[in-house]
C-alpha cells in the first residue's frame, strides 16, 4: 500500500497509508477529537469525515466551535428534518434545505398545511430518528437515474434542480427512508444531534421568485448538547427585548417612512441628539490625531466612479444614475466617499513633508439593497460612514496604522464593548498574481498590520486569502452583551486607488511616488452603530451619551412650577433634563420613566421645594436620597467625566 503525506493546519506533516478517511485519521490522534469532529476540509473543500484520501493533501478537522463544523451538523439536521417531514406528511414535496448562519431550513411543498402548532411534533419525530443512529448515505449518480428517482416520487422541485445539473456531478444523501439530492457535506452519523428546536413556520416563493409557487419554510436550530440549546434559546428571548427596531421606537430615535422609502431611515430629534454626540465624540479624538474634517456632496459624476472601479464592480447593482435635463450629465447618488476625498488629496501638489494627510467626513452614502434584504438600521439604503482616508509614506504605514487601532480601542473602551478580537487579512501566498501593487508593498503592509496589531496586544486571527485584491485588512469583531458577534471597525489598507486616480507627492529626492491610502470607519456607519450600541446595552446608554439624563416627577400639579426650576438649572448647566407633568400618580411616573431607561429620576414635592433639593433615584439602585440641585448637577458631571476620560 502506498503512503500519502496529510498537512495540519499548524503546518505539521504526517504520513498515512492511502485510502485512509478523515475520521480514522481524528481516531489515530486522540479518542476525544473523532468524537467531536464534525467534517474535514481537505485542501480547502468542505467534505465528509468517510471519505478515502487517496492523494498528498492539506487537512483541517472541524468541530462545533468551527463554521465548517456547525455548517455539516446544521446541514444534516435539515435531512433529518426532511425524513421527519415525510414520515408525518405522507405525499409531501421537498424544495431546498440548507444550513444557515444560526440553524437550517427546509422549504416543503405540503398537502396539508403545516403551522408552528405542529412542530413540536416533527421536533419529537426528528429526536427519536436521530438517535436511532442513521448514517448519512453517499452515492454518486447519474442523471439518468437522478430523474428515475425523483420522476417516480413526483417531487417536480428535485427535478427542477437536476436539469440544472451536469451529469457526473450529481449526488444523492439517504438518511432512513429519505433520500435527497445533496452536494454534501453531512455528518457521519445523526447521533450527534442531541438537542432540536423548530422556530418559525414561513412562506417562501420557490426559487425565490414571486411568480412561482409559495412553498412553507420551517426554521430550526440543533446542538450536540442540550444545554447549548437551553442556552440559545434563553439568548433568543433577550434578543427579542433588544432588538433595535423596538427599542429604537420606544425610546424615540429613528423612525421609517414608506413615504420616503424604505430603507431610509429618519432620524427623530432624540436620535439625531445622540447621534451629534456620537460624531462630536469621534471628531474629538480625531482632531487629536490630525485628522481633517471635509464635505463632499452626496452624488457624483458617473465618471468619477468609472475611474475609481466603483462602476464597473457595482454598478449594474446600484441606484439608476441621475441625468441632469440640458446637458446630459450622468450623476450617481454616492456609494462611497474615497473618490471624493482622492479627488481633493489631489487638487493641489503634495510633498512628502505634507504626509501624512488624513481626510475625514461623516459622509452620507447610498447603496442599493433590495427590499427583502433590508433591516432596521443594520441593513439599509442610506447611511452615513464615520469615514476617514490617510495618505502616507510607505515608511508612515506602520505609525498611522497604529494609530487609527488606538482610536479603535479608545472607542470600544469608552463604550464598553470589552469582549472583541480582530481580524487580518492577508494575500493568499500561491496567488500573488491576483493582486494589486508590487510584492515589496505588500510584504511592508502585511508585516506592518500584523506588527501594529501585536504591539497593540490584540487578539487576532491571521486569514490568508481574505484580503482585497487591493490591499491587506484588519477588521474588528465585537461580542456583544447577550455573546451575538458584530463586524464593527474596519482599517484598509489600498494601492489601487491612488493608482486609478493617479495621486503622487514630491519626495525627498524630488522625483514623484504614490502614496497609499488607508480607509478606516471605526464605527463602520452611524446606523449600524448605534443599532449595535442599543442591542449591547439593552437601550441603557452610558450617561455621556443618554439622549435624557434626568427627568424631574413633581409629586402633584402644585410643584410643577419648582420641577419647571429644577430642569431649568439642569438644563442650564448641560444636563440633559425633562420634567413629567403629566396628571399620575408618582407611582406610575416612577415606573413609566424607569422604563424608558432613564438613569436618574428627581422627586420634587413640599419638602424639596422649601429645601430647594431634589430626591434622587437611580435607574436599577434605589433611592439615593435628597441633595441641593447643584449637588446633583456636580455629582452627575462627575461621572460623565469618568465615563469619556
Ligand atoms: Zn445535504
Ligand atoms: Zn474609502
Amino acid at each position: 500500500m502506498s503512503t500519502i503525506k496529510i498537512t495540519f493546519p499548524d503546518g505539521g506533516i504526517r504520513e498515512y497509508e492511502s485510502g485512509i478517511t478523515a475520521k480514522q485519521i481524528a481516531e489515530s490522534i486522540s479518542p476525544r477529537l473523532a468524537q467531536e469532529v464534525l467534517s474535514a476540509t481537505i485542501n480547502g473543500n468542505p467534505t465528509d469525515l468517510n471519505i478515502p484520501i487517496v492523494e498528498d493533501a492539506t487537512l483541517k478537522l472541524n468541530k462545533w466551535e468551527d463554521a465548517d463544523g456547525k455548517h455539516a451538523f446544521w446541514h444534516t439536521s435539515s435531512h433529518l428534518l426532511a425524513e421527519a417531514l415525510q414520515e408525518l406528511y405522507p405525499g409531501i414535496k421537498f424544495g431546498i434545505g440548507p444550513a444557515i448562519e444560526n440553524g437550517f431550513y427546509y422549504d416543503v411543498d405540503s398537502p396539508k398545511p403545516i403551522t408552528e402548532a405542529d412542530l413540536p411534533i416533527i421536533e419529537k419525530k426528528m429526536e427519536e430518528l436521530a438517535r436511532s443512529k442513521e448514517p448519512m448515505c453517499r452515492t454518486e449518480v447519474s442523471k439518468a437515474d437522478a430523474i428515475k428517482e425523483f420522476s417516480a416520487k413526483g417531487d417536480e422541485y428535485k427535478l427542477e434542480l437536476i436539469d440544472g445539473l451536469d451529469d457526473g456531478t450529481i449526488t444523492f444523501y439517504r438518511n432512513g427512508s429519505f433520500t435527497d439530492l445533496c452536494r454534501g457535506p453531512h455528518l457521519v452519523d445523526t447521533s450527534a444531534i442531541k438537542a432540536i428546536k423548530l422556530l418559525s413556520v414561513a412562506g417562501a416563493y420557490w426559487r425565490g421568485d414571486e411568480k412561482r409557487k409559495m412553498l412553507t419554510r420551517i426554521y430550526g436550530i440543533s446542538f450536540p448538547k442540550k444545554s447549548m440549546l437551553d442556552e440559545y434559546l434563553a439568548m433568543l428571548e433577550e434578543a427579542k427585548k433588544r432588538d433595535h427596531r423596538k427599542l429604537g421606537k420606544e425610546l424615540e430615535l429613528f423612525m421609517f417612512s414608506n413615504r420616503v422609502g424604505q430603507g431610509l431611515p429618519m432620524w427623530l430629534p432624540k436620535g439625531a441628539a445622540l447621534r451629534e454626540r456620537l460624531e462630536g465624540f469621534l471628531r474629538k479624538i480625531q482632531k487629536k490625531y490630525g485628522y481633517e474634517q471635509v464635505i463632499t456632496p452626496h452624488i457624483g459624476m458617473k465618471d468619477l466612479y468609472v475611474t475609481s472601479g466603483h462602476f464597473a464592480k457595482y454598478g449594474a447593482d446600484s441606484f439608476r444614475p441621475i441625468t441632469t435635463p440640458y446637458e446630459g450629465e450622468e450623476f450617481l447618488l454616492k456609494p462611497m466617499n474615497c473618490p471624493h476625498h482622492c479627488e481633493i488629496y489631489r487638487h493641489k501638489p503634495r510633498s512628502y513633508r505634507d504626509l501624512p494627510i488624513r481626510f475625514a467626513e461623516f459622509g452620507a452614502v447610498y447603496r442599493y439593497e433590495q427590499s427583502g434584504e433590508l433591516h432596521g438600521l443594520t441593513r439599509v439604503r442610506g447611511f452615513t460612514q464615520d469615514d476617514a482616508h490617510l495618505f502616507v509614506r510607505p515608511d508612515q504605514l506602520l505609525e498611522e496604522f497604529e494609530n487609527v487601532i488606538d482610536i479603535v480601542l479608545y472607542i470600544f473602551k469608552t463604550l464598553k464593548f470589552n469582549d472583541f478580537t480582530a481580524q487580518v487579512s492577508l494575500r493568499d501566498p500561491n496567488n500573488k498574481e491576483k493582486y494589486i501593487g508590487s510584492d515589496e508593498n505588500w510584504d511592508k503592509a502585511e508585516s506592518a498590520i500584523i506588527k501594529a496589531a501585536a504591539d497593540k496586544g490584540l487578539q487576532t486571527i491571521v486569514e490568508y486569502g481574505e484580503a482585497a485584491f487591493y490591499g491587506p485588512k484588519l477588521d474588528f469583531m465585537v461580542k456583544d452583551a447577550i455573546g451575538r458577534k458584530w463586524q464593527l471597525g474596519t482599517i484598509q489598507v489600498d494601492y489601487n486607488l491612488p493608482e486609478r486616480f493617479d495621486l503622487t507627492y514630491t519626495g525627498a529626492d524630488d522625483q514623484p511616488h504614490r502614496p497609499i491610502m488607508i480607509h478606516r470607519a471605526p464605527f463602520g456607519s452611524m446606523e449600524r452603530f448605534v443599532a449595535v450600541l442599543l442591542e449591547h446595552t439593552g437601550g441603557k446608554f452610558p450617561l455621556w451619551l443618554t439622549p435624557v439624563q434626568a427627568v424631574v416627577l413633581p409629586i402633584s400639579e402644585k410643584f410643577n412650577d419648582y420641577a419647571q426650576k429644577v430642569a431649568d438649572l439642569l438644563n442650564n448647566s448641560e444636563i440633559r433634563t425633562e420634567i413629567d407633568v403629566r396628571n399620575e400618580k408618582i407611582g406610575r411616573k416612577i415606573r413609566d420613566n424607569e422604563l424608558k431607561r432613564i438613569p436618574f429620576l428627581l422627586i420634587v414635592g413640599e419638602k424639596e421645594q422649601e429645601e430647594n433639593i431634589v430626591s434622587v433615584r437611580i435607574q436599577g439602585e434605589g433611592d439615593k436620597g435628597a441633595m441641593p440641585i447643584a449637588d446633583f448637577g456636580a455629582y452627575v458631571k462627575e461621572l460623565v467625566e469618568k465615563e469619556i476620560e
